[in-house]
């Protein structure tokens, strides 16, 4: 399950090395504040789609992505 509607979501941009399931990359909104507090610190916030992941809760990222991502080949990236 993504954290916000389809609208505020952003991308996905690859997998979770724990579970498998999409890992999916947000903008730190209002939305997203709201469902992540931490993420007010942050401007981009990345967590796992699978609710039973220990990465569902995801991490703020700046300019490197956590171990725990396995990033999508790159001619399926999202362009930023
Ligand atoms: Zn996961």
């Amino acid at each position: 399950m993504q954290l916000l509607s389809k609208e505020d979501f952003h991308a996905v941009v690859g997998t979770c090395r724990d579970c498998g399931a999409e890992v999916a990359h947000y903008v730190c909104n209002d939305g997203l504040i709201a469902a992540r507090p931490a993420a007010a610190e942050w401007d981009w916030w990345l967590a796992c789609t699978n609710e039973a992941c220990a990465h569902h809760q995801g991490e703020g990222v700046f300019q490197d992505y956590p171990a725990w991502l396995v990033p999508a080949p790159r001619d399926a990236s999202p362009t930023i």
